[in-house]
């Protein structure tokens, strides 16, 4: 008898594949690991299932069935529970079992050299690892029975806390918390954590959507629970910290593993509760390779297991709201800030009224200089890197647009030297001395981003210190958290910052936020523009007056000033300039529910599901034509309506056509039958590159 296995391995359309498994291994069992050659290269691969069969039934087969060259008992087994989310990210993503196990297992025990023994060594450096992570859980003994005992926090709760936590704890239910900037969320996350670990430990898992967050809750979380085992998951950290964490989690030797989306594929054991922190973030959702949403996978994975899940935001998604409404979420909610003070107010500034001086309107500069001297901090938000987005010629209407892409590369300042960087395929030019059309020797440049803004304000106010806050500047998660830590001590005056500075910081300094260039984002063609631009607005805008203020040590006559927000705009008769003016949660609340009638209307999500078949090749005539096929092909699909195809936006990036067809339909299922007919299909009658995503954020991208 032989004895055959069906082993996944992270190859793009190849299902298992069958090996034979060497008799003098032990007996296989599904979810373990093994090492296989797959064409000329050595692959990880997962055992799915295994059979015993006589060796003649190999003898038709029609091709030479190999052997396993190891068993890779480094990594651990992955239970049948497990297997579960990883079957139903395959299935629910359109892609094989092999890009989902690929996508879980960091790169790093995914290498085969690190499962490769040397004749000097005796172990593997997999084996290695592993090794030293037992030799730590030992060294550190057996977990504690009171894990979860928490320090006792010098603050009361406050009622909202109080109630929140109550209707928390009361339900098993999969729960909204709904808590506005500043009310406190991270104090429940805690209390719901020593609530549940009081009768039983369990395991939790944290998501976080940035980086740049992980530090702050880790320390939070470890101050709290003293006697836990705490774990961080996220890309800044080198491959052996992350394969180390990973395997420190999948062998159950943490209790609380924080982690940016990738931490929703780990495989903890007994997992008591999911927090998804910051829900509505957009960086849940991978954009590349298996395109999954973390928070999705998160509730689907809490449910399956019989988890709790936590899903706290200031700004919930329109997905989560809707769930809400639909009942299969409830909603928890936190109105007030947790420090007692008022919430700041925001206010328009009527850019037609007010001429802007290097980018900023009057009143903003007065804002800024008036904080200034009160000792505090101001926030000035530009949603945009570099010194400006455009180069262009006056003389003859050129514009500066990368070689590769139909889009204007970004002028950057680089130390003391100029770049143009392209924002879509990363491509890094000199910018021309002279018009390349004209002659003309002197361009302009147009708009204003981060770099741009730094200077004028740094040469308004020499005195200042000013520190941008962007991905240029902050290169690494260490720069990025002395960065945070320099703005959490009072150690800036003026922060000059993109992105990275709306999302769930508590900075107990900063007065004043001015938001600069809100209007951008107003009128982007995408649905989802107006959700994302009020969420991002309130976030920025709950960054300011979140403590009481506290009178600045060093000058005695400084004046603090009241917290408020300032966004300039050309259009304050926006309804969503209004609504973003109107103090409290329940013009809030409004302003989504008329977003949401929107959307129903429209016909678009959360109404509606979506898929999108990407398509991209070099030649522009041969996409064109197998997007045309594509949509043929799948138009006869019941329940399923397919738009015309059309060119992404940009058409070109990195010199390749890219075209899209979008599927809609009312119903999940006839969405998911259509998409896997048209998948079929495509394996056999394209020959251009292909992705299938589900739920896309947008239409273009
Ligand atoms: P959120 O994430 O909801 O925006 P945080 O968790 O960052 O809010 O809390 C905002 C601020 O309020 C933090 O500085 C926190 O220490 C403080 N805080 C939270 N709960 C309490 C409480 N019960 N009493 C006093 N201060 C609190
Ligand atoms: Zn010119
Ligand atoms: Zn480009």
């Amino acid at each position: 008898m032989l004895t055959l296995v069906d082993i996944v391995v992270d190859a793009p359309r190849l299902g298992p594949l069958t090996y034979i498994w060497p008799e003098c291994l032990p007996r296989p069992s599904p979810g373990e690991w093994a090492l296989v050659p797959v064409g000329r290269r050595q692959m990880i691969g997962l055992i799915h299932e295994t059979r015993r069969c006589k060796p003649q039934a190999l003898d038709g087969i029609g091709y030479t069935v190999r052997e396993v060259q190891a068993r890779v008992e480094a990594i651990p087994t992955i239970t049948d529970l497990h297997l579960g989310l990883l079957r139903f990210a395959a299935r629910y993503y359109h892609r094989g079992l092999g890009e989902v196990v690929g996508t879980m297992l960091p790169g790093w025990w995914r290498a085969p050299t690190q499962h490769r023994k040397s004749p000097k060594r005796k172990h593997s450096p997999a084996e290695t690892l592993a090794i030293e992570v037992r030799n730590d859980a030992q060294r550190k003994g057996a977990p504690s029975t009171e894990t979860y005992r928490p320090k006792p926090h010098v603050h009361p709760l406050t009622s909202d806390q109080q109630t929140a936590l109550k209707t928390l704890l009361a339900e098993a239910r999969p729960a909204m918390l709904h808590g506005a900037t500043g009310s406190g969320k991270t104090r429940v996350y805690e209390e719901i954590i020593a609530e549940l670990g009081r009768d039983r430990p369990g395991r939790i898992l944290v998501l976080v959507p940035e980086i740049g967050l992980t530090p702050q809750l880790h320390a939070r979380l470890q101050e709290r629970f003293p006697q836990a085992r705490l774990g961080m998951l996220h890309s800044g950290l080198t491959e052996r910290q992350r394969a180390k964490t990973w395997i420190e989690a999948a062998t159950g030797c943490l209790d609380i593993l924080i982690g940016t989306r990738m931490a929703v594929f780990v495989p903890i054991d007994d997992v008591r509760l999911i927090i998804v922190d910051e829900e509505h973030d957009n960086s849940y959702k991978q954009q590349e390779g298996l395109r999954y949403s973390a928070r999705d996978l998160a509730i689907w994975r809490a449910q399956s297991i019989g988890a709790r899940l936590i899903l706290g935001s200031a700004t919930p998604s329109l997905e989560t709201q809707a769930q809400v409404r639909s009942g299969r979420i409830r909603s928890v909610e936190m109105r007030l800030q947790a420090t007692g003070t008022q919430t700041a107010q925001v206010h328009l500034i009527d850019l037609s009224r007010e001429r802007p001086q290097e980018g900023l309107a009057p009143s903003l500069w007065s804002r800024m200089e008036a904080t200034l001297s009160g000792g505090q901090q101001s926030l000035v938000f530009v949603n945009r890197r570099g010194w400006s987005p455009v180069v262009s010629c006056g003389a003859c209407g050129w514009i500066n647009r990368c070689r590769d892409c139909d889009a204007s590369a970004v002028l950057h300042q680089r130390g003391s030297g100029w770049r143009l960087i392209c924002h879509r395929c990363g491509r890094v030019e000199a910018p021309p001395k002279a018009c390349p059309a004209c002659g003309n020797p002197s361009l302009d440049t147009l708009g204003r981003g981060s770099q741009r803004i730094e200077e004028a304000i740094t040469r308004r106010f020499p005195e200042a210190r000013v520190l941008r806050v962007d991905r240029d500047q902050m290169t690494s998660p260490k720069a990025t958290e002395a960065a945070f830590d320099a703005i959490r001590k009072g150690r800036v005056d003026i922060v000059v910052g993109t992105q990275m500075m709306a999302k769930g910081h508590d900075f107990p300094n900063l007065r004043t936020v001015l938001v600069v260039d809100a209007d951008a984002r107003l009128h982007q063609p995408d649905y989802r523009g107006p959700e994302q631009l009020f969420a991002l607005l309130l976030q920025v805008a709950g960054r300011a007056g979140r403590h009481p203020s506290s009178s600045p040590v060093e000058n005695d006559q400084a004046q603090s000033v009241q917290a408020g927000v300032w966004i300039q705009t050309h259009y304050p008769e926006h309804p969503l300039m209004r609504a973003i003016t109107a103090p409290g949660f329940d013009s809030q609340k409004a302003f989504w529910s008329a977003l949401l009638a929107d959307r129903e209307q429209a016909g678009l999500p959360p109404y509606r599901h979506l898929a999108l078949v990407r398509l991209s090749h070099r030649d522009a005539a041969v996409v064109e034509d197998a997007a045309k096929a594509i949509h043929r092909q799948g138009n006869t699909s019941r329940g399923v309506r397919l738009y015309p195809p059309v060119p992404q936006y940009p058409e070109r990036v990195a010199n390749k056509i890219r075209w899209q067809v979008l599927l809609e339909s009312e119903s999940r299922s006839q969405l998911h039958a259509a998409v896997a007919e048209l998948d079929a299909w495509m394996a056999t009658s394209t020959k251009v590159d292909t992705s299938i995503e589900i739920d896309p954020l947008g239409f273009s991208g």
